[in-house]
């Protein structure tokens, strides 16, 4: 295919998968990885800077999904959806950018999303209606009564904002980032959501949604060949086109700074409210990706298990009921790190900043114990290889991966390997004995550009929100004549007819479905042999697992009385956070972390088909390398029968953290 120049074709040993990057002449990316997933995965992203808190990309991400120039239906995806067999499809807006990813197992329906998806994101149906819709709208159903406003997003978001966690999520990033795109709010902000105009809402998309600002991403096992036709299809309408959507850089601080923001609490709730309090760093401009896995790694040393130095101090202040901020952050175009504490009484919100800092301080002079950056280590690699994405599919997982650096402009292909990276950190570890002190040092410590945002409780903030923006709408509704308000009124009305009205059944018909024919006949089981040991029911499943055993050790638990059972998840966690006989719950953590990929407990309970009396059940489930099996039974053997579940304090702090 002419028109998409090969740039680089490597093999990633890493994940068994050869990667293909190509520039298409439109200046549209793509990688294209080519493995044995029958699990496909398509997305097409676009990077969509926002410069202001009007939401303008989180209302487009909507609009896109309203309908298109060959699927002329109100909400195609939930048509689509009716007759899919997709194991994924939705779409995210992130701060800078905007994907729609997609994934199915059967070829056919993979080829009818990906089209449904070009259409969309190519020729949506971008109308005032559609932004009045999914963005805002003034309503006035009569001309006698006030304004308001409505809207899909402006709704969310006025939802969103009243989640204090997200609140502090928000001003945290727009703390360390006041300078470019990272200090708007890309959701949208409800303050600032109704000063979007139609005209910046077409022009964001004649500007960004274009191939020479999209990056598409193929995995699995379907025909490579075959994606550059798909993608041609719609990419030969377009000719080359300059757009400017990189991320600007921040300039760095002088000094750190603090930051204080209300949040609106309801005057009615019972215990006194509490503050939140977090400290965020924006680290050095100049990381590479070694650099960046060991931050990672130094990340889940100090706060990543309950043992971990730095969250176990936190939490054993006092001084609040849970941990906030979420650590080494890597979505954006530069690496943050956030940590805080919420619940905090409002006096001692700088005793929070002072105590981290001193913990920080502590931690660099005195070292790291060598146990928790091995367990930390082992953690990591393990996570890697077995790359085990839940509910995700694993090429989407990989696609969110590879755009932290591709969406920048760096090597796309460096996230995807890893073994290097871990090889040259063991080598630096064992070299210098103070490398992850080192980091602390220089990436925090110090590091001037440092913020520290307080959210306090504001019993009176909604109401005053509240009285601003009727302020605001009597205001526009000053201005409005008769004329005006009576095409409000009759705007609203049609608005509402045009939601209302069903679709053509004609247009709904050009949607793609799934024939009978498009199935597998066969159905897939999984392998199950049955036997018995001392009486013990014991099921294996022999299944391709990369070298991995999975173990779940499940107690049957209808001998409980029913008004226990919403304290098993509590009782399962105490079970491994205490420790043992032994040894305390820190050192049970790091044999954990050094010898698994992990040990956990978890609750079952669920009707049976058979109608019989519930299941209830708790699993200790863990898993391990297969040399590390006899390791892992220790552990479960060692969690059992000589598990401490006596520690009254480390239980009321899991208690206040549920
Ligand atoms: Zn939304």
């Amino acid at each position: 295919m002419q028109d998409f120049e090969l740039l680089r074709d490597e093999h990633i040993s890493e994940l068994n998968t050869q990667a293909l990057y190509y520039r298409h002449r439109t200046g549209c990316e793509l990688v294209s990885l080519i493995n044995d997933d029958e699990n496909k995965v398509f997305g097409i992203t676009f990077r969509t800077p926002p410069s202001d808190s009007t939401g303008i990309a989180h209302i487009l991400e909507h609009a896109v999904l309203c309908g298109s120039r060959k699927y002329p239906v109100k909400e195609p995806f939930v048509e689509l959806v009716k007759g899919s067999l997709n194991t994924f499809l939705n779409a995210f807006t992130y701060p800078d950018k905007t994907c729609y990813p997609i994934a199915s197992t059967n070829l056919r329906d993979f080829y009818n999303l990906i089209d449904v998806y070009l259409d969309a994101v190519f020729y949506p149906r971008i109308t005032p209606e559609v932004l009045q819709q999914e963005g805002w709208h003034y309503e006035l159903t009569d001309t006698a009564d006030s304004l308001s406003y409505s809207g899909v997003v402006f709704n969310e978001m006025k939802g969103a904002y009243s989640d204090p966690e997200r609140v502090l999520a928000e001003h945290a990033q727009h703390s360390i980032f006041p300078d470019n795109t990272y200090g708007v709010d890309s959701g949208g902000n409800p303050r600032h959501i109704p000063d979007l105009t139609f005209e910046q809402f077409k022009r964001f998309h004649a500007d960004y949604y274009h191939p020479a600002n999209a990056r598409v991403f193929f995995y699995g096992d379907d025909n490579p060949e075959q994606r550059l036709t798909l993608l041609e299809e719609y990419l030969g309408d377009y000719q080359p086109h300059a757009v400017d959507s990189a991320v600007g850089p921040q300039r760095r601080f002088a000094a750190p700074q603090r930051l204080d923001y209300p949040y609106a609490v309801d005057g009615a709730e019972g215990d006194e409210p509490k503050a939140f309090v977090a400290l965020n760093w924006l680290l050095a401009d100049d990381i590479d990706i070694d650099e960046r896995r060991a931050l990672q790694i130094l990340d889940y040393a100090l706060i990543g298990t309950p043992g971990s130095p730095l969250r176990k101090a936190l939490i054993d202040s006092g001084l609040g009921e849970d941990l906030t901020g979420s650590g080494i952050e890597a979505d954006l175009a530069q690496l943050c790190f956030g940590i805080g504490l919420k619940g905090v009484a409002a006096a001692d919100v700088y005793k929070v900043e002072a105590l981290v800092l001193q913990l920080l301080g502590d931690l660099a002079a005195g070292g790291i114990e060598r146990g928790m950056v091995d367990a930390a280590l082992h953690t990591a690699e393990f996570r890697l290889r077995e790359n085990n994405t839940g509910a995700y599919p694993r090429g989407l997982v990989l696609m969110l991966r590879l755009l932290t650096d591709w969406l920048h402009d760096r090597d796309p292909f460096a996230p995807l390997r890893f073994e290097a990276s871990f090889a040259a950190l063991k080598q630096q570890l064992a070299a210098d004995g103070r490398h992850m002190e080192g980091l602390i040092q220089r990436h925090l410590l110090d590091n001037a550009h440092r913020t520290t945002v307080v959210l306090r409780p504001d019993a009176d903030l909604a109401a005053r929100q509240e009285r601003e923006e009727e302020a605001r709408l009597a205001a526009v509704r000053a201005e409005m004549g008769p004329a005006e308000l009576d095409g409000l009124v009759a705007a609203t009305a049609a608005l509402k007819r045009l939601q209302e009205r069903p679709d053509d059944p004609a247009d709904l018909a050009k949607l793609p479905r799934l024939e009978l024919g498009d199935l597998e006949r066969e159905i897939k089981s999984i392998p199950i042999e049955a036997a018995q040991v001392a009486e013990v029911p014991v099921l294996h499943h022999d299944l391709f697992t990369n070298g991995i055993a999975y173990l779940d050790i499940g107690f049957d638990l209808r001998v409980l009385p029913q008004e226990l059972l919403p304290y098993i998840p509590l009782f399962g966690r105490s079970l491994l956070e205490m420790g043992t006989r032994r040894e305390s719950f820190v050192e049970l953590q790091q044999r954990i972390g050094a010898q698994t990929g992990g040990v956990w407990t978890q609750s079952l309970l669920s009707s049976r088909r058979d109608g019989g009396p519930a299941a209830t059940w708790l699993f200790l489930r863990g898993k391990a390398m297969v040399d590390r099996v006899d390791e892992l039974t220790r552990i479960a053997r060692d969690v059992l029968l000589e598990g401490r579940v006596d520690d009254r304090a480390r239980f009321l702090q899991m208690a206040l953290e549920e």
